[in-house]
């Protein structure tokens, strides 16, 4: 009947939109669960690497100058700072590396970064860094005397092994607050004379916390519950994380440190404003445009003593350390690949 049929043409206009509707919901199910696949897939497995071996003890006593007698280190104390970098050079030069000095000024104060080339001057490079001043006058042992003192054994391992390209070793003053994320952070000055020297950097480092482990249940936390479903409840493993559009960089830095250590590597690409993405130095090669990672502990998601006048020596897992620089190692291989 004529009368009914406009009805009828609203009726199949709304069934036809209803199965527009529900076709496009699982297209986009369908896509999502794909993305999350991807993003979630197993790494291949790694690359055959012997590293060099690292002591512990060696471990333990860099971090033990670093905390207990250049102590404190924070910016009001550059007279430490300062100690901290002569000690620094001294061990970076004994290990065979050619030590240069990066000094800048802020608001009249003078701080430095040192820096140490490893293997042959090439154009392109590599740059691992770890940041040695503290958050306030506090002993900063796993923030971030373990990274430094990781740092100072890659050195020695470099020295052994010449890497075939360039890598540059970075000991970073003033990553912590107040110059925390501006352009006064170390990493930024060393990031941004590369980046106005127009030197390619193949990638970037960062080694921050590095030293804390427990097998205590319920141990590990995350910016996000979700990741529980994804990561261990337990603080046992060494992680790398990184930004969206890093996962190349990532995933070869967690395959390759899996191949030299005994301990777990889990790998996280997020958004580099989900909270402690971006919480050091790698940031600042970022914003200079420049590919990077961070290799940590988790730091405060695990650590209690962050940032507290407990952070001290006695605190951290130097046999689980040495195990990540033996990993940072076979990364290092991994990147300097020709
Ligand atoms: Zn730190």
């Amino acid at each position: 009947m004529d009368v009914s049929s406009p009805e009828r043409a609203a009726r199949m206009g709304r069934r036809r939109w209803l199965r527009w509707a529900v076709g496009a919901g699982v297209a986009a199910l369908l896509l999502l669960a794909g993305a999350v696949g991807w993003w979630l897939r197993p790494l291949p497995a790694p690359p055959s690497c012997e590293p060099g071996p690292v002591d512990p003890e060696r471990l333990k006593a860099h971090v033990r100058a670093l905390s207990e007698t250049f102590h404190p280190r924070d910016f009001r104390h550059p007279e430490n700072l300062e100690r901290v970098a002569a000690y620094i050079s001294e061990h970076l030069a004994r290990a065979g590396g050619r030590v240069e000095s990066q000094p800048y000024r802020v608001g009249g104060t003078r701080y430095r970064n040192v820096i140490a080339h490893f293997g042959p001057e090439t154009a392109e490079r590599v740059v691992i860094g770890a940041h040695y001043d503290t958050a306030g006058p506090f002993p900063g042992a796993d923030d971030n005397a373990s990274g430094v003192a990781g740092l100072l054994e890659l050195a020695t391992l470099l020295g052994q092994q010449p890497p075939p390209m360039r890598v540059e070793l970075v000991a970073f003053t003033l990553e912590e607050p107040p110059y925390f994320r501006s352009e006064h952070m170390g990493s930024r000055v060393h990031a941004k004379s590369l980046r106005e020297a127009g030197v390619k950097v193949r990638a970037m480092l960062s080694l921050e916390t590095i030293g804390f482990f427990t097998d205590a249940p319920e141990s590990q936390h995350y910016p996000l519950d979700a990741l529980r479903w994804r990561y261990p409840t337990t603080g046992h493993f060494i992680a790398v994380a990184g930004r969206l559009g890093d996962e190349g960089l990532v995933r070869q830095v967690a395959t390759a440190m899996r191949g030299g250590s005994t301990l777990p590597v889990e790998f996280l690409n997020a958004p580099a404003d989900i909270e402690g993405i971006d919480f050091s130095d790698h940031a600042s090669y970022w914003a200079e445009g420049y590919r990077a990672a961070l290799v940590t502990d988790t730091a405060f998601f695990r650590n209690p003593r962050y940032h507290e006048a407990t952070d001290t020596w006695d605190t951290l897992d130097y046999g689980r350390m040495a195990q990540v620089v033996q990993g940072v190692q076979c990364a290092a291989r991994e990147l300097t690949r020709p």
